[in-house]
Formats: structure tokens, C-alpha cells, sequence
């Protein structure tokens, strides 16, 4: 493993704006109903909200997105692409790596990158697993990563928790070895309390920390010279209050206590993103690893 080459302390520094494209209602319902239904029309408005919040910003980034999104609508593929974004891919169906078989993993990897680069006509370099998945059990996965002809893998969070991460990993970008070559790994961001680590600059964090300790955090990763890597979903910028169908009314006994977490703080997020932009600069993660920043 090997260490990327610094950024020299005069250039400016950029951090990467990430966003994993799936569609809520399809996978929660999927969730609590059993059944896997359509991807629905949301993920589309919640998309285009946000290339329309980065285009008035002159911001880029990189969307990860979901094999069952880009099947449903290529053309927001297209369209996400034409906009100057890059494109990587979520997998395909967002089941957990580490519950997956090696050969079913890699099966759907490959189904959407194929089908992104279909889309668009052009080679589709980074991966982002579905929940991070990537773990000490499931490290065969970066092997199948590089097989499959991803260049970069931005799945591991570079700390201890129950359900991902792996603590003791590089906390900036670095270079790995598999069985199939070098793959390029960029860890989502965290920073050092003690003797933990802990996440910051994404998902339920920014949603549910006072907006300052996410900026306080992302500039002390930029004075330590490593670009912060954050990350967001769709339907973290509903407009609309997150209420799936469910098949029996018993459903939200269970889907509660989810449904109330990622409503939580949806409305003020927005204001919360666009002073995130304000404060800092961002690029692709295609960007920091060509231009070393
Ligand atoms: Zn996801």
C-alpha cells in the first residue's frame, strides 16, 4: 500500500463532492415490504434539484449511481454527465457486500458498469458500495473491484462500527494492492477524537450535527492537507416529507423508527448544504486523483 503524493501546502485544496443516486421509496419499500418495486419518479426530482443546485454554483461532482436508477432513467445518466459530473457506479441491487456470494457480487458489479458505460459512451473509473459494505470480511470485494476495470473504490470508512468500516486504513487516498492490480482507494472522511475515529462530512452526520462541527471537522482535515470525501443522497434534499407505501399498515411498526431518521432535519438540510458549498472547494473524486489535489 502506498501513499498518494501529497499536495504541496501552497496549491489550493479541494475537497470531493459525492453523491450516491438510489431511489428511497424503491429500496425502503423493498425493505419493509418484501418486495422490490419499480423505481420511482422521486429520485428523478430530487436529482435534478441538485444539478440545478451545483450548475448555479459552478460545482462538480462525482454520482455514484445505482444500476436500478440508471436502468429506470438513462437519461438522467446522460444528463448528470452532460452537466461536466462524473459518473461511478453503486453497484447494482444495494445489497450488502458482505451478504453477498463473491461470484453474485461481482455478477452485478460488472451488469452496472456495463450498462453506465453503455449510457454514456465512456469509461466509468469509481466504485461506492451500498452502506459502505466494504469490511474486513468482505475485502475480496477491492479484488473483484479491480477485476472488473475500476480504477478507484471510495467504500471504506477508516473507522471501528458495527456495521462497516475498517479501522486502521490510511485516512487519506491511497494506492492498494489486489490480485488483479493496483486499485485506488479513497476512504470517506474521519477524523481522530482520542483514540477514535469518527465520521464527519456526510449522510446521517451532517444531517444531525450543527452544521459548524462539520466545518470545523472538513477544515482540519484541509489543514492536515487531505480532501475531505462527502457524501449525500438524493433524498437528503426532498422537498416532499419521505412516507413509503407499505403492503400492511403492521409495516410501520417496523419502518418507524428508519422513516423518522431520514426525515430528520430533511427540511433545513438544504441550507445546510448550500453554506457547505459557500465554505469550501469541491471537485470530482476523478479530479483529485489526476491532479493530485
Ligand atoms: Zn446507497
Amino acid at each position: 500500500m502506498s501513499r498518494l503524493r501529497p499536495t504541496p501546502a501552497t496549491s489550493p485544496l479541494n475537497n470531493a463532492l459525492t453523491f450516491d443516486i438510489e431511489d428511497w421509496h424503491q429500496l425502503v419499500e423493498w425493505k419493509l415490504n418484501g418486495t422490490m418495486p419499480p423505481c420511482s419518479r422521486h429520485v428523478l426530482a430530487q436529482t435534478y434539484d441538485i444539478l440545478e443546485t451545483l450548475a448555479a454554483r459552478g460545482v462538480r461532482a462525482t454520482f455514484f449511481i445505482l444500476g436500478l436508477v440508471a436502468e429506470a432513467y438513462p437519461g438522467l445518466v446522460r444528463d448528470i454527465a452532460a452537466a461536466g459530473h462524473e459518473v461511478g457506479s453503486h453497484g447494482w441491487s444495494h445489497q450488502l457486500i458482505y451478504r453477498q456470494t463473491r461470484q453474485a457480487f461481482a455478477d452485478e458489479t460488472r451488469r452496472s458498469k456495463v450498462l453506465l458505460e453503455d449510457v454514456l459512451g465512456r469509461r466509468v473509473a469509481g466504485y461506492r458500495a451500498a452502506e459502505f459494505s466494504v469490511t474486513e470480511g468482505s475485502r475480496w470485494a477491492l479484488d473483484v473491484l479491480a477485476e472488473t476495470g475500476f480504477s478507484y473504490d471510495s467504500s471504506i470508512v477508516p473507522i471501528h462500527s458495527r456495521r462497516y468500516g475498517i479501522p486502521g486504513t490510511p485516512l487519506g487516498p491511497h494506492i492498494m494492492r489486489t490480485s488483479a492490480g493496483p486499485l485506488t482507494e479513497v476512504p470517506l472522511t474521519a477524523v481522530q477524537r482520542g483514540r477514535w475515529h469518527w465520521p464527519v462530512g456526510g449522510g446521517g452526520s451532517f444531517r444531525l450535527l450543527p452544521y459548524t462541527v462539520t466545518r470545523a471537522a472538513i477544515r482540519e482535515v484541509n489543514v492536515e492537507r487531505r480532501p475531505a470525501i462527502v457524501y449525500f443522497h438524493p433524498y437528503e434534499f426532498s422537498a416532499a416529507p419521505l412516507v413509503p407505501r407499505l403492503s400492511s399498515p403492521g409495516r410501520y411498526v417496523t419502518g418507524a423508527r428508519y422513516v423518522l431518521f431520514h426525515n430528520m432535519n430533511r427540511r433545513t438540510n438544504r441550507r445546510r448544504f448550500v453554506r457547505l458549498l459557500a465554505d469550501f472547494h469541491f471537485a470530482p473524486i476523478a479530479d483529485l486523483l489526476n491532479h493530485g489535489h
